[in-house]
C-alpha cells in the first residue's frame, strides 16, 4: 500500500503517519525529516535547506524531488510507504508523477487531515521534539514526566526553530497558498479522503484506520 498524508503543519501528520507505518509495516517517508537529517550532517544541501526552513518557507522543489528520488530507490520502500509532507506543491506533484511512472508504482490513497488555524497554532507552539529519538512531544496534551526530558529515551527535548511563533503563521500561509490546491487535485482524481484531524491521537488514528480497513476490504 502506498499512501500520501496531506494536511497543514501541526495537524499531526507525522504522529499519525508513524503509527500507521508501524501498524501496516510501511516505510514512513517524511521530507521534513529528510531535510532535518541533511541539516544535521551539515552538508551544503543541508545549509541551503536550513535557510528556507528557518524562515517558514518551502525548500525548492528540485532539492526535495532529488531526496525523494533517492529515498524511493531504497529497499525498505518496496513493500509500501506513507509520504508525510510530500508532495507540497504542484511542481512536486508533476515530478512525483514522472518518478512513479519510472518506478512502475501508483498511489492507493491520499488522506487529507483537516483542522482550523486556532488548533494548529496551539499545537505547533506547544510542540517539542526529542533531540535523540525524534519523538514528537506536546507540552499541553502529553507533557514529559521530567521537565525537558523525553519519556522514552531520556534525551533532551527542544523546540524546532520553525515551531517558534514568528514562523508558524508563515508556514500556515505557505500551506494555504501552495499545498491546499493539491487537496483539490487528488480529490478530482478520486484518491482523496478528508479526515478530521482534531481530537486525541487515538481518536484521529481510529478515523484513518476505519477508512483504510473499509477500503482495503473492498479492493
Ligand atoms: P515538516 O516536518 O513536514 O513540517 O517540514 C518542515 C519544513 O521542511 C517545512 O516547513 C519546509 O520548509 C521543509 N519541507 C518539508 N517537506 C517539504 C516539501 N515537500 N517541499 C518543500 N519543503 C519541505
Amino acid at each position: 500500500m502506498r499512501l500520501i498524508f496531506l494536511g497543514p503543519p501541526g495537524i499531526g501528520k507525522g504522529t499519525q503517519a508513524k503509527l500507521l507505518a508501524e501498524r501496516y509495516s510501511l516505510a514512513h517517508l517524511s521530507t521534513g525529516d529528510m531535510c532535518r537529517s541533511v541539516i544535521s550532517k551539515k552538508t551544503d544541501v543541508g545549509t541551503f535547506a536550513k535557510s528556507f526552513i528557518d524562515k517558514g518557507k518551502l525548500v525548492p522543489d528540485d532539492v526535495v524531488l532529488g531526496m525523494v528520488n533517492e529515498r524511493l530507490r531504497e529497499d525498505d520502500t518496496a513493500s509500501g510507504y506513507i509520504f508525510d509532507g510530500f508532495p507540497r506543491t504542484v511542481p512536486q506533484v508533476e515530478g512525483f508523477k514522472k518518478l512513479l511512472k519510472e518506478l512502475g508504482q501508483f498511489i492507493d490513497h491520499v488522506i487529507a487531515l483537516e483542522g482550523n488555524d486556532t488548533v494548529l497554532v496551539e499545537r505547533l507552539s506547544s510542540r517539542r521534539t526529542c533531540s535523540d529519538c525524534g519523538k514528537i512531544i506536546n507540552l499541553i496534551f502529553s507533557p514529559p514526566k521530567v521537565s525537558g526530558q523525553c519519556d522514552d529515551c531520556g534525551g533532551e527535548i527542544f523546540q524546532r526553530n520553525d515551531d517558534k511563533p514568528e514562523v508558524i503563521q508563515k508556514r500556515l500561509d505557505v500551506y494555504e497558498e501552495q499545498t491546499e490546491p493539491l487537496v483539490h487535485y487528488y480529490e478530482r482524481k478520486a484518491l482523496l479522503r478528508r479526515v478530521d484531524g482534531v481530537g486525541s491521537v487515538h481518536e484521529v488514528a481510529e478515523r484513518i484506520d476505519k477508512y483504510l480497513i473499509n477500503n482495503i476490504l473492498e479492493e
